[in-house]
């Protein structure tokens, strides 16, 4: 399969190009060629197959061509190593869990599919040998669910820069923790700091030449494009518990930030997928939404909120949806609906569902929650992405809900860990005699 980019200024790119890289020359995004459509008979039988051998079937369409199946097979079986099972919370209201891997949010699915990926073509090579080495800036959950994706794979080294201060105790555990083939870096700086320090890196031949480089942020088509695997299969158990006229009616809400996530259930639906309709739902940062209610597409500067990781005022991934429509605001409008929420109504909607169902949203799977519950319309079933485990956002959930949220254990084993990092000044030239040393 070869990948453009949406700027449409950078020539086509093999798969690996377009993994091994990330961006294109034009700055653009990477996109398949062709989406291949799933045959009916994949549908008909799909509630008898298990996650897997759904994810296998969805990650040939796109990858078939350019790794070889046994491999593909053991990359998406390593990956989903976990469930993401789909739970009723009302009636007709379900939640797809998405926080069952490794660092507690759905961002480990992509992860974990990207570090094999990459492992598979750093094997198919043999005329540069040396370790591959990902830098990767964070402002707290990208860095910990790249560097638990490629913990402990062979070949490739992580570098997590992330500012010092700025990250919740529990999302600095999560990278600092562990060791091995994974270096944190405590920049003393802000976020954007790091971005600037990745990005120098990037454009610095002696490092190059020195190093081989490569980013692993989330609009890489490797992490983006397998999060369609737990769309297939949150259609497979729902049409297997209510059958498939009621599956038909499904609409699935993504709490967005990126739109990355939202991006890979619309590239399913391309593929076949016979959902009904799609809602993204927003925190305060309402770009999208307000593109679907006027059309222009205006980026903002982003603004903070209790759903963090959804405080994005320019999501790189509209360049996807709007690239995947041709630019047709009424062939988005017509199947794709919006919604905002202030931290007010996010944290009203946290208490609410605890009252109401028992069930103990995080302050992003309760964007999701909430425009399902004001937009459900008769005869449709809604599932809602839980991005996020609720313990992950302890503070902020405790004072809605006001029970204490129980910490699993895979989350405290990483706070009981020791921390260890590098510190580092802001400015390039000691983070380039760092890595110059490496
Ligand atoms: C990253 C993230 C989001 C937003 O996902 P996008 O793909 O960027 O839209 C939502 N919730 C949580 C918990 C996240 O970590």
């Amino acid at each position: 399969m070869r990948y453009y980019s949406t700027n449409k200024q950078a020539p086509v790119a093999t798969l690996e190009k377009a993994v091994v890289k990330g961006l294109a020359e034009d700055r653009g995004l990477y996109m398949p060629e062709n989406i291949k459509r799933l045959p009916v008979s994949f549908f008909d039988q799909i509630e008898k197959k298990t996650f897997q051998e759904i994810a296998y079937t969805v990650a040939d369409a796109f990858f078939g061509e350019d790794v070889e199946a046994e491999a593909l097979k053991k990359i998406v079986y390593d990956t989903l190593a976990f469930d993401c099972p789909v739970v009723p919370v009302t009636d007709r209201i379900y939640s797809l869990e998405l926080f069952h891997g490794p660092t507690l949010a759905f961002k480990d699915v992509g992860a974990r599919f990207m570090a094999r990926l990459l492992q598979y073509f750093i094997r198919q090579e043999t005329t540069d040998t040396r370790p591959v080495n990902v830098l990767v800036a964070t402002s707290g959950d990208t860095g910990s669910a790249v560097a638990n994706g490629f913990l402990g794979v062979d070949g490739i080294h992580v570098y997590v820069l992330y500012p010092k201060g700025k990250v919740s105790k529990i999302q600095e555990s999560q990278f600092t923790t562990l060791g091995r083939n994974i270096t944190a870096i405590e920049v003393d700086g802000v976020f954007d700091d790091c971005q600037t320090l990745v990005k120098n890196a990037f454009m610095d031949e002696e490092v190059n030449d020195h190093l081989r480089l490569t980013s692993a942020n989330s609009i890489n088509v490797a992490r983006f494009l397998p999060q369609a695997f737990y769309y297939f299969n949150a259609y497979a158990r729902i049409k297997e518990m209510l059958g498939e006229e009621a599956a038909r009616q499904t609409v699935m809400c993504v709490p967005s930030g990126n739109f990355g996530n939202i991006c890979s259930a619309l590239f399913g639906r391309k593929m076949g997928l016979p959902v009904k309709r799609f809602i993204a739902a927003n925190n305060a940062n309402d770009i999208f939404y307000q593109y679907l209610q006027t059309g222009i597409y205006t980026p903002k500067a982003s603004r903070q909120t209790i759903a963090n990781a959804m405080d994005v005022g320019d999501p790189s991934n509209f360049a996807r949806i709007y690239d995947l429509h041709h630019g047709n605001h009424q062939e988005i409008t017509s199947y794709i609906s919006g919604a905002s929420y202030t931290d007010e109504q996010i944290r009203d909607t946290m208490r609410t569902c605890f009252e109401e169902n028992n069930y103990i949203l995080d302050p992003h799977g309760a964007c999701g929650y909430r425009a399902l519950s004001e937009q459900l319309q008769e005869g449709e079933v809604g599932i809602f992405c839980e991005t996020a485990h609720p313990a992950k956002f302890k503070e902020t959930v405790e004072s809605a809900i006001g029970v204490p949220v129980a910490i699993p254990d895979r989350l405290a084993a990483f706070m009981k860990g020791e921390k260890q990092s590098i510190l580092m000044p802001k400015d390039f030239p000691a983070f380039k005699e760092f890595l110059m040393n490496e």
